[in-house]
């Protein structure tokens, strides 16, 4: 299929495209790497008037290390986070979950920042930055709105976004020392979006958890933190994981689909956070305690 007729603007700067989307509003979209946006058009399932074209904003751009946080562009592609030594070094857990994210040629192309406001709720990327406690920066015809990452998505290919604003940044605080990370997703076939996934950030001090955000995603209408509090500080006994197991189970109510049902779903989110808490630790034993 193909695309409805649609006009195409190349913003000139970072106002010029607000500008755009403030006049046209919903009738106008955002273009970054396209990976999302022209399948959805060429299937149909949109059809703007207006194709903003933000490809040529070169300060959207790249990865940046200031006061205490990884500044990074919206417009950085996902094979830039794959290949970045301070991706690398401070956010380890984005490269680890961008090797997950579709294939080379896709990821050659799509940004961080469609990523996030696409907003899918299979996706990796969101997951990652609720973890990572991160703040999405917009900028929008009144000014700059800086969003914890835990409040933009809202549901399933929905935002905190206006349609008069553009995501910029994505800024995450640079790791404790004793921070871990973990992420791992259940898919039909690598590349594809998952069934389930776990991204978590953690803090760990003399062997306990002192700090987790689990962050799940395939779960619901968007990626969700649940907290734990009976892992925090505690030395991780097969009962004390048993019991986090089953808060985790009553706090998700995950959706039928043609790929699983809720209750596989929510069985694969225990199994996630088991193999989650055996790995923080160094306890493979914990990874095969018996699920309730
Ligand atoms: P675009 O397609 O350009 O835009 C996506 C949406 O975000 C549009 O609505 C657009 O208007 C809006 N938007 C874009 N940039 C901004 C901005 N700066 N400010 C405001 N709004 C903006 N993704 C995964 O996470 N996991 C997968 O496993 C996965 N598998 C895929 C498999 C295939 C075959 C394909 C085609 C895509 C897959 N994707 C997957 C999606 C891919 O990662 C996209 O690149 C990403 O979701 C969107 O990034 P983009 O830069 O291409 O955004």
């Amino acid at each position: 299929m193909k695309a409805s007729a649609f006009s195409y603007a190349r913003a000139s700067s970072i106002g010029n495209a607000i500008e755009l989307l403030a006049e046209h509003g919903e009738r106008a979209k955002v273009l970054s790497g396209g990976q999302s946006l022209m399948p959805a058009m060429n299937l149909r399932l949109l059809a703007p008037e207006l194709i903003v074209d933000i490809g040529a904003l070169d300060e959207l751009r790249g990865i940046t290390r200031r006061e205490g946080t990884l500044s990074i562009g919206a417009l950085t592609r996902h094979v830039d986070l794959q290949n970045s030594p301070d991706i690398a070094t401070c956010a380890p857990l984005l490269k680890q979950a961008i090797a997950h994210v579709a294939h080379p040629a896709i990821r050659n192309r799509g940004t961080i920042g469609g990523s996030l406001a696409h907003a899918d709720p299979a996706s990796e990327l969101p997951a990652c930055v609720i973890a990572l406690d991160a703040t999405i920066v917009v900028r929008g015809p009144t000014g700059e709105r800086r969003i914890a990452a835990e409040d933009f998505f809202i549901g399933i290919y929905e935002t905190a976004l206006s349609a008069a604003e553009l995501l910029v940044a994505v800024e995450v605080p640079l790791p404790r020392s004793n921070a871990a990370h973990y992420f791992c997703e259940f898919a039909r076939r690598h590349g594809d979006y998952a069934i389930v996934g776990l991204a978590a950030q953690a803090v760990i001090d003399n062997q306990k958890l002192t700090d987790l955000r689990p962050a799940f995603f395939g779960v619901g209408d968007r990626a969700v933190h649940v907290k734990i509090p009976a892992l925090l500080g505690a030395d991780v006994t097969p009962r004390v994981l048993a019991e986090a197991l089953q808060a985790l189970g009553e706090a998700l109510d995950p959706p039928e689909d043609q790929q699983a049902s809720g209750a596989m779903r929510r069985h694969l989110s225990k199994v996630l956070l088991a193999r989650c808490v055996a790995e923080l630790l160094s306890r493979p034993e914990l990874a095969a305690w018996k699920l309730a």
